[in-house]
């Protein structure tokens, strides 16, 4: 007998939620996860959360919280690196200074091929864009924003987002790359196809263990003002005709999807609980 384990009990109260039905632990011998009385709604729980590179993003968030005293930004900035490289653990300490060097050259953007080209040709700022390419920066950009009423205290910080197999543009291909990366868990459509079901839910969780291109839109490490082309996908999922209705929510900021066959719609905490 399967036991219900604690992601796929807070899924179901979810859908439970979101849906007024009442869910019934079905996955006792191995099949769907749930079923409501009277069958007519199944509902299957995984997730996606391989990919990430943890000792390398504990390390990053050391030397996040170091910070870098006395080397005061002109704005914030948004920093992209590959994930999974080594010394994160200095990351800000070598990048921060730079940046703060690069705005006192009038500079707002940092792109690493460029950058090489001018250090091998010795631009003039080389010496800056050096710590910046051995810190394996692929790409900084000056986030300028009004400082809100709401954080008068807020002071400019280095955004980090690290990334790996490619940069995605958006929401849409973060869940192309969500969908593809399900592709291989096969038995999820397999099982939610032997209910009989009308409707046939799957809902996938996924963490800061997950690869970023597939998380970012709902992982919340940007600020709101970066969140562009980041919300509810424009284009309906490729999936398995075994699913009728997809759930994507991420566990740490509870923000999700659902696709219902026909239009995509936010999910998220309660306004009460959301603190930018
Ligand atoms: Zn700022």
């Amino acid at each position: 007998m399967n036991q219900e384990r604690p992601n796929e009990l807070v899924a179901k109260q979810i859908v439970e939620a979101k849906l007024g039905v009442l869910l019934v632990h079905a996955d006792t011998h191995g099949g769907v996860d749930y079923k409501s009385a009277d069958g007519k709604i199944a509902l299957e729980v995984t997730a996606v959360t391989e990919g990430g590179n943890k000792g390398a993003r504990d390390a990053l968030k050391k030397s996040v919280k170091k910070g870098v005293p006395g080397a005061t930004l002109a704005s914030c900035w948004i920093v992209f690196a590959p994930e999974g490289q080594a010394n994160m653990k200095t990351f800000l300490q070598r990048v921060q200074p730079a940046l703060v060097e690069l705005e006192r050259a009038g500079e707002t953007f940092f792109e690493r091929e460029r950058a090489g080209l001018h250090v091998i040709q010795r631009g003039p700022l080389a010496e800056i864009y050096r710590p910046l390419l051995d810190a394996g920066v692929e790409r900084a950009t000056h986030a300028p924003h009004r400082v809100s009423m709401e954080d008068p205290d807020h002071v400019h910080e280095v955004w980090v987002t690290t990334g790996s197999g490619g940069s995605v543009s958006g929401s849409n291909e973060s869940l192309e790359r969500l969908l593809d990366a399900l592709s291989d868990k096969t038995d999820n459509p397999h099982k939610l196809a032997a209910t009989g079901a009308e409707q046939r839910h799957l809902f996938v969780w996924v963490n800061d263990d997950t690869w970023y291109n597939i998380a970012r839109p709902l992982s919340r490490t940007t600020p709101s003002w970066a969140e562009e082309g980041w919300g509810v996908p424009s284009i309906a999922p490729a999936l398995d005709p075994a699913i009728t209705h997809f759930w994507v929510m991420h566990e740490r900021s509870r923000l999700g999807w659902l696709w219902d066959g026909e239009t995509w719609q936010a999910l998220g905490p309660e306004p009460s609980d959301d603190h930018e």
